[in-house]
């Protein structure tokens, strides 16, 4: 039997966009925010305002617009909340299941593909995603979900259940350290094969003895994005 995965891969989707910042040229830039980038070792990722500091500053290197990546990096940053079990090592969360796109407040975020509003929730833990969307899609008998998590509030102030989206529209905006679990602004995009019963809600980040499940369940979302 062929991987979800592999069936994506496989499909006929055309690339598509979540933020509504064209992808053309030096716009995306790759970052590496796993616990090898000796450059993080320097940076208090307990605070959103110094962390925040270095993705600006590494946009500004770069000459980018947003700064991706993340997809089944094993990151130090999670240690700071008790939300990703840091206190047991064997079942810590630190591998990350989504691919982050890191840009200013208020990006518009778009739809990745025709489908649905699934459901919507304010995950207020620290650290934890804020307000978060979820979409179910259909695409060529494939029944699978995409996360969006990280907006502003008012990304899900008026947004229902239910509620048909087109591929490329505007779904919220991204929120500010304040509601988004105390991050820099960015876009957490997260493919998701089976919720398993949830609402407005996914595991973004999972513990090393659950990875097999979870990556086969969350292929990689650059297979939508097409960035590179
Ligand atoms: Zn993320």
């Amino acid at each position: 039997m062929k991987l979800f995965s592999e069936t994506l891969n496989t499909s006929t989707i055309k690339p598509t966009r979540v933020l509504d910042i064209a992808n053309t040229g030096n716009n995306y830039i790759p970052i590496d925010l796993s616990e090898t980038n000796e450059k993080l070792k320097d940076v208090d990722v307990s605070s959103s305002e110094s962390f925040n500091q270095y993705i600006e500053s590494y946009l500004r290197a770069h000459n980018g617009d947003v700064a991706y990546g993340g997809y089944l990096e094993l990151r130090n940053i999670y240690k700071r909340s008790l939300h990703f079990n840091q206190q047991d090592v064997h079942t810590e969360r630190n591998i990350h299941l989504g691919l982050d796109l890191w840009c200013p407040e208020g990006t518009k975020v778009l739809a990745a593909l025709d489908g649905e509003i699934h459901s919507f929730k304010n995950n207020t833990n620290y650290g934890d995603y804020g307000p978060t969307i979820i979409l179910k899609h259909q695409v060529e008998g494939l029944e699978f979900y995409t996360l969006y998590g990280h907006l502003s509030l008012e990304s899900i102030a008026s947004v229902t259940v239910g509620e048909k989206v087109k591929q490329g529209q505007s779904i919220g905006t991204l929120g500010e350290a304040q509601v988004n679990g105390d991050y820099p602004p960015h876009l957490h995009f997260q493919i998701i094969k089976d919720l398993q019963g949830l609402q407005g809600d996914y595991p973004g980040v999972c513990s090393k003895v659950d990875l097999e499940f979870y990556k086969t369940n969350c292929p990689d979302p650059n297979l939508l994005l097409g960035l590179n």
